[in-house]
């Protein structure tokens, strides 16, 4: 175990510059155009692939080869600042990839996770985390999609819908959470993976959304899809023993699947809110300069410079209660509750920050012209992806009380 330093080496250094380099000259000038069309930025990700920021090796580096766990967050922030429609279209294959990591065998994990974020003869390769349905967000414990094993064939069958799910439908790799055993609710799941081209599985409608739009949300439909044996992460073996300890006990030490990815991934999700939020308050300090009213530049009013004062204050604390969940999740003393804490805080800062950033420009601010109006629609989605403001409220509550909060 490393201490817990906010100091950064060389290495973090010269990948937070990088990355910003990118985020200013590639991603930020083609944020708007994708924002108004609406569609997955294939040739922004592909400049992104060009650099190896889009690859296994930057990915495996980041996630594992760092021991302060830092540096994947520091990345995800400079990103951020450039867009986050963009930048969830550069690392949202990341969750299918946690999840590979998190459930499957290392033999798995190396068949899969590099498809995942492939870059080949011009062709991207991306990776899709499918957990929602329409009637199961934050209660994974009721998801209805089954899987049956066929065990002549030992293959599995899986069949129902998935619901907003990032990448869905042009993803090469789809990582679908099932249940096996319906009466054991979370504890009966297990985690699939449904490569290329199979058949029986497409995708549903594709969501019209209020911020993030370069970013692909649809929904995926399994119908019949059948996968081999050596599909499902973790292997039979493993799965067959947790379900006979939860049939035995009632009850186990596994957690679900889901709960356990994303328990790693949110330091990471609150990264992007604290690269949105910077993005915007640098915009207002900017604004706030140049802008003259009344004879002098707006900032010259403290009620202005104090808004100002609150947006830098509210970024940095968010952003250190990231570095320290970064730091706890990287070195195995992740008690939970500080993953939840940085995304609950990281979350409401950008979406308070933004709407600061748009009060700062004043009408401008109110239209696409300028930035801000895209960041604050942008910014609402860290409240209720990979657990809504709610959920991180129920976890950080049960961690600090040792009760079952409802
Ligand atoms: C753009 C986008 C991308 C997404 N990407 C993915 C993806 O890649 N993969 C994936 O699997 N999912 C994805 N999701 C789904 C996302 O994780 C869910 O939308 C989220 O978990 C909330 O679930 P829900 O929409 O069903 O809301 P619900 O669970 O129905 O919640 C509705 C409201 O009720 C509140 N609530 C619910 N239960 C409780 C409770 N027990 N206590 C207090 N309040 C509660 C919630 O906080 C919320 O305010 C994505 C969603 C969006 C919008």
């Amino acid at each position: 175990m490393t201490d817990f330093s906010l100091a950064l080496n060389e290495d973090q250094l010269t990948i937070q510059k990088w990355v910003h380099d990118f985020a200013e000259t590639v991603v930020r000038p083609a944020a708007h155009e994708w924002d108004e069309r609406e569609e997955f930025p294939y040739p922004i990700v592909e400049e992104a692939a060009k650099i190896g920021l889009y690859s296994f090796d930057f990915f495996a580096n980041a996630m594992l080869g760092d021991p302060s766990g830092l540096t994947l967050v520091l990345a995800l922030e400079e990103l951020f600042w450039g867009d986050a429609g963009i930048g969830l279209s550069i690392f949202g294959s990341g969750l299918a990839a946690a999840g590979i990591s998190g459930q499957g065998t290392p033999e798995q994990t190396m068949e899969w996770v590099p498809q995942c974020f492939s870059y080949e003869n011009g062709k991207l390769g991306l990776g899709a985390y499918c957990v929602s349905e329409p009637d199961a967000g934050s209660d994974v414990s009721s998801l209805r999609t089954r899987a049956v094993y066929d065990e002549a064939k030992d293959e599995w069958v899986l069949n129902g819908t998935k619901a907003w799910i990032t990448n869905g439908g042009i993803a090469d790799v789809h990582v679908v959470v099932a249940t096996v055993d319906p009466t054991l609710k979370s504890r009966g799941q297990a985690t699939f993976i449904i490569g290329p081209d199979t058949p029986g599985f497409s995708q549903g409608q594709k969501y019209k959304k209020h911020g993030i739009r370069a970013s692909h949300t649809a929904e995926v439909v399994l119908d019949g899809v059948r996968v081999p044996g050596s599909h499902l992460l973790g292997g039979k073996e493993k799965l067959d023993a947790k379900l006979a300890r939860a049939r035995e006990a009632g009850r186990t030490g596994d957690r679900q699947p889901a709960m356990a990815t994303f328990e790693a991934t949110r330091p990471a999700v609150a990264a992007m809110a604290v690269g949105v939020a910077r993005g915007a308050y640098e915009e207002a300090l900017r604004y706030a300069q140049e802008r003259h009213a009344f004879g002098k530049a707006i900032i010259q009013n403290q009620s202005v410079a104090f808004m100002l004062a609150d947006m830098a204050t509210e970024i940095d604390a968010a952003r250190l209660l990231v570095h320290r969940a970064a730091w706890l999740s990287r070195n195995g003393v992740y008690k939970n509750a500080e993953g939840s804490m940085s995304k609950l805080k990281a979350g409401r800062t950008a979406v308070w920050v933004t709407e600061r950033a748009i009060q700062i420009h004043g009408g401008y601010g109110y239209t696409r012209e300028y930035p801000v109006e895209r960041m604050h629609r942008d910014a609402k989605i860290f409240d209720i992806f990979e657990g809504t403001e709610q959920i991180q409220q129920l976890v950080i509550s049960r961690a600090i009380s040792g009760l079952r909060i409802e």
